[in-house]
């Protein structure tokens, strides 16, 4: 299983894909990415099986048009392998869309209690759960995204790693991680995003491993990392110096 994402000048949807194709390693029975094109509504490709078929769908990424996406292999654990269990999960109103790896464990007491908030749930994953938690605080609280997240996976036990894309913030991708790895790779006037630098060592070699418990924002011009308080915390980039 794996995740990336891509912020930057460039077509999104051929980088996601590429990254995804170095990630198969990891293993997945599924397959899906979005791709935002300003603030025009994310689109959604989903495929069961095979990378091949996703890109055969997508003629390659090039039929998908936005420089800001993310994309997700996925290694089932709650939900059989299929098109509609298969990330990115959207919230019930399409306000939040996210790809996870890793395990909630409490998310059917979360599925419940936002059942009983008038949210929907098409899939059988846990991630959806989450993804509507997220939208759920992002409302009540008219919180920004790093508060909602932050205040989303206190609630939460087990592992994650996350990439989570907001409609009310085009061109930004948020992050969070404990118990599965995620990097960020520091380009110019681009970013990328990615369970391990091999995904992206084409295009930067500078990375930031994210901690256990944080969070980042990454836009084309910027990464910010945040604890589970919300403050800041400040990360000096690695040089990688092996090749895949
Ligand atoms: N638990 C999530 C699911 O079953 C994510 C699995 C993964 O790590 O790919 O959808």
């Amino acid at each position: 299983c794996g995740i990336v994402g891509y912020v930057g000048s460039r077509q999104a949807a051929p980088i996601l894909l590429e990254g995804l194709e170095k990630l198969e390693y990891r293993g997945y029975d599924s397959a899906g990415i979005a791709v935002r094109d300003g603030d025009k509504e994310p689109v959604v490709v989903k495929a069961k099986g095979r990378l091949r078929v996703l890109a055969d769908k997508t003629d390659n990424g090039h039929a998908l048009k936005g420089c800001c996406g993310i994309g997700h292999t996925r290694w089932a654990t709650h939900g059989v392998p299929s098109e509609t269990n298969a990330h990115p999960h959207v919230s019930t109103d399409g306000s939040v869309l996210a790809v996870h790896n890793g395990i909630f464990e409490n998310y059917l007491e979360i599925r419940e209690k936002l059942a009983r908030h008038n949210y929907r749930f098409y899939s059988q994953t846990d991630t959806e759960a989450i993804v509507n938690l997220i939208d759920y605080y992002y409302k009540k609280y008219k919180m920004g995204p790093i508060d909602a997240i932050a205040k989303t996976l206190v609630r939460v036990r087990g592992s994650y790693a996350l990439a989570i894309m907001f409609r009310d913030y085009p061109e930004q991708v948020y992050i969070a991680r404990k118990d599965n790895p995620l990097i960020v790779g520091l380009g110019e006037g681009e970013n990328f995003i990615a369970s391990d630098p091999s995904a992206c060592l084409k295009y930067t070699r500078r990375v930031c491993y994210i901690d256990n418990f944080e969070m980042g924002c990454v836009t084309k011009d910027s990464v910010t990392f945040y604890d589970l308080n919300g403050d800041v915390v400040e990360k000096t980039p690695v040089l990688i110096d092996w090749d895949e």
